[in-house]
């Protein structure tokens, strides 16, 4: 008889997006001529950069010729991207790293899923609250995040609460966790640490031997100075941090997949016994085992963001999204509500007014100005009377969502 893994078990269905699409659909229903806008996916809109369009054309081409054709890649991925990597997104901000730190990936969703394959299954974890469900999701299903308490928190799992009233800064924990996620730019909130803040972080890292999970999906959106856009800026972050990373949301790859995560070569982590073992070998093993590589064309389109045509082009997809980011941001505060992020980052995370639930605020900004967001208690118990919108819709979508917003709290 086979058994199955019950860890599954314990996760509670995931409703969220599909409440929504429920809510919105019994709205058009009813309303069917109203025009609804939607502002809640965190999914991209514009095209992929004509650069990538080309080096696909290319590569593929290249499969046409036994010559040139190229069957099963390097686990790893190819040398061509994880040097452009290297030299292009690490080596201008003063990080060092060889091509063997970095493990390409078909998107940053595997890896912040799968890298609990490489640690015991009862360390003790540690979450920003709200956050991207991923993170705690994967570590229920190997019986890591323990139980789930009748408050929505799982047992084993230490939230840190992130809302306006700490300003969005999660407070270092007073005892030790064994592994901590940190997202900056965060999904949902859109808000950044600092890099006096983020310091604080890999300092109670390295005193506690924490291990520090940080996905900088979000990196390229970054416009203030003082934002660190990877954690080895910080000194001694190789020592307690993987860093992910994503083309999705920079290049317009949601659809494509590519992203890639670093594990650099002086990080390790103990045994029982208390032996010091390298994790980029075991991430390499565990690839080496689960995972065939990216494929080729879409790592050579990856490859095309570098070049000096792929940079500008991938520019003006960030700022088309940034611009929706500021267009929203004004307009939600000349509706007189309280927002938050949308400056480093293509998320706006809006207080609801006197107290409203999530859930309340979004089904009458659904029901009275027709536009949907997401509610944020969907991204933990500290989301609560939030709701996030996204940058990624269109210009003249994101301009009119806001005329009736404005128009609707008149
Ligand atoms: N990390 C965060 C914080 C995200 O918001 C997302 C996607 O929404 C991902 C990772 C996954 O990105 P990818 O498309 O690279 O799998």
């Amino acid at each position: 008889m086979a058994l199955v893994n019950e860890h599954f078990l314990k996760l509670p269905g995931s409703y969220l997006f599909s409440d929504i699409a429920k809510k919105v659909n019994s709205f058009r229903i009813t309303h069917p001529k109203q025009d609804v806008i939607r502002l809640g996916i965190g999914d991209v809109t514009r095209p992929l950069p004509p650069v990538c369009i080309q080096a696909m054309h290319k590569a593929v081409e290249e499969m046409t010729d036994e010559k040139s054709f190229h069957g099963y890649g390097p686990e790893q991925g190819y040398e061509f991207l994880s040097e452009a990597i290297v030299k292009n997104d690490y080596l201008p901000r003063g990080i060092h790293l060889s091509t063997s730190e970095v493990f390409i990936n078909d998107g940053a969703k595997s890896d912040t899923g799968n890298i609990g394959d490489i640690l015991r299954h009862d360390n003790s974890v540690g979450v920003t609250d709200p956050i991207y469900p991923v993170y705690i999701d994967s570590n229920v299903m190997c019986g890591r995040a323990g139980v789930l308490e009748e408050d929505g928190r799982w047992s084993n799992v230490t939230y840190m609460p992130c809302t306006a009233e700490n300003n969005f800064i999660p407070e270092i924990p007073n005892k030790r966790i064994d592994i901590i996620y940190l997202c900056y730019p965060n999904n949902p909130t859109g808000t950044t640490l600092t890099k006096h803040e983020l310091k604080k972080w890999v300092d109670y890292a390295l005193a506690n031997d924490t291990l520090i999970l940080f996905d900088a999906a979000y990196e390229a959106f970054i416009t203030e100075d003082d934002v660190p856009h990877s954690i080895y800026e910080i000194k001694g972050a190789k020592k307690c941090a993987i860093e992910f990373r994503s083309f999705s949301k920079t290049a317009g790859f949601t659809g494509v997949r590519c992203g890639y995560t670093i594990v650099p070569k002086e990080l390790t982590a103990a045994t029982l016994t208390g032996e010091r073992i390298p994790l980029n070998k075991l991430w390499n093993r565990r690839q080496c085992t689960k995972f065939n590589g990216a494929s080729y064309i879409t790592q050579r389109a990856a490859e095309a963001i570098y070049t000096p045509e792929g940079k500008q082009q991938v520019r003006e997809n960030i700022d088309y999204y940034m611009t929706n980011a500021r267009t929203m941001r004004e307009g939600l505060e000349a509706a007189g509500l309280k927002v938050y992020g949308g400056v480093n980052a293509p998320y706006i995370w809006l207080k609801t007014p006197d107290g409203i639930s999530s859930w309340r605020f979004f089904e009458q900004m659904l029901y009275e100005a027709n536009v949907v967001g997401t509610p944020g208690v969907g991204f933990g118990p500290s989301g609560e009377g939030y709701i996030r919108l996204t940058a990624f819709g269109s210009h003249e979508n994101c301009q009119e969502a806001m005329r009736r917003i404005r128009q609707w709290l008149k």
